[in-house]
């Protein structure tokens, strides 16, 4: 499989960066980035809120949704391009620098362009390919014959790695490396009571395999906004679990009053939680720093791999 990923692959003496830097912002396997914000854009009051929020607490990436694949067609659908030029603006306003962003055709990639080349570039997009659109060759291939947006590609929920880490290649293929790998856990009730079975587990596999730096989405894993005897909400508990795991981007959904979220209002985090967030992240990427300098340490007394030995 490793040597299918002829571009995102770690091959034998392969020693170069892993990694890209967008619009001043630089992804990496070695750094962390959160991206809190809205599921989907609903009110510009909303929006302006979210950015002036993560603007107070130090964060120049953000969430926001405006074509929303839903399961129903009667579903709220997004707000689509009419919003980009006011998200944008006010993403510049309040000095956001990148945002996440899900397209579900090659159209939303032009009226993305369009919008930011229309209100001077404040902004810069990560265009998400979400789980449903893993597979979407055609989808997969136009983003990426862009070379100057990035992409975030969400693993399939009903695919294996390998098929996902294939689809991320076919980005690749087109001329653009500048992919994240996203988890996001995976549809199967055996995860019951949390809307998708956690796999971050996986977070240092596709370290191993590849050089994508790799994401982890605790909201669409868990789903709700339960919390534990220990007060912790499960979301906060798989935040840390990915984190502690090396992860180098949180993608979580945040809104001002989630009960009036249009898109998966149960799993929001509020703005008023999000400097603790924040901090409980700090202290999870503390130990992992910690835990790789421990593993440096006994590298001398541990194998690399183990199964390699045998
Ligand atoms: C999302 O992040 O808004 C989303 C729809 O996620 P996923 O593709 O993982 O379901
Ligand atoms: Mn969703």
């Amino acid at each position: 499989m490793a040597t299918e990923l002829r571009l995102l692959g770690r091959h034998q003496a392969d020693e170069h960066d892993t990694g890209f830097t967008y619009n001043g912002v630089t992804f990496s396997q070695d750094n962390l980035h959160t991206f809190a914000g809205l599921n989907a854009v609903d009110t510009r009051d909303f929006v302006e809120q979210t950015f002036a929020c993560l603007r107070d607490h130090g964060q120049v990436c953000a969430r926001m949704g405006a074509y929303k694949p839903r399961t129903s067609p009667y579903s709220f659908q997004g707000m689509g391009s009419e919003c980009l030029p006011w998200v944008f603006e006010l993403a510049g306003k309040y000095g956001i620098k990148v945002i996440s962003m899900e397209v579900t055709s090659e159209a939303h990639v032009d009226e993305i362009n369009s919008a930011l080349a229309q209100t001077g570039q404040p902004t810069g997009v990560m265009l998400q390919i979400g789980t449903r659109n893993t597979q979407n060759f055609e989808l997969l291939k136009a983003v990426g014959r862009q070379r100057e947006l990035p992409i975030l590609l969400k693993r399939g929920f009903g695919i294996t790695l390998d098929e996902s880490l294939m689809a991320a290649e076919y980005c690749a293929s087109e001329g653009n490396t500048k992919i994240v790998f996203g988890l996001r856990g995976m549809k199967t009730n055996f995860g019951d009571p949390h809307r998708n079975l956690v796999d971050f587990g996986h977070v240092p596999v596709v370290h191993r395999l590849t050089r994508m730096p790799v994401c982890v989405d605790p909201s669409h894993s868990v789903g709700i906004r339960a919390a534990s005897p220990d007060g912790i909400l499960d979301v906060f508990h798989v935040a840390a679990q990915g984190v502690i795991a090396g992860a180098n981007m949180l993608l979580v959904d945040m809104h001002p009053n989630p009960s009036k979220a249009l898109v998966d209002a149960a799993q929001a985090i509020t703005l008023k939680e999000l400097p603790y967030f924040l901090e409980d992240v700090r202290i999870a990427r503390e130990a992992y720093e910690k835990r790789r300098a421990l593993a440096a340490s006994a590298r001398c007394a541990v194998p690399k791999d183990v199964s390699k030995e045998a």
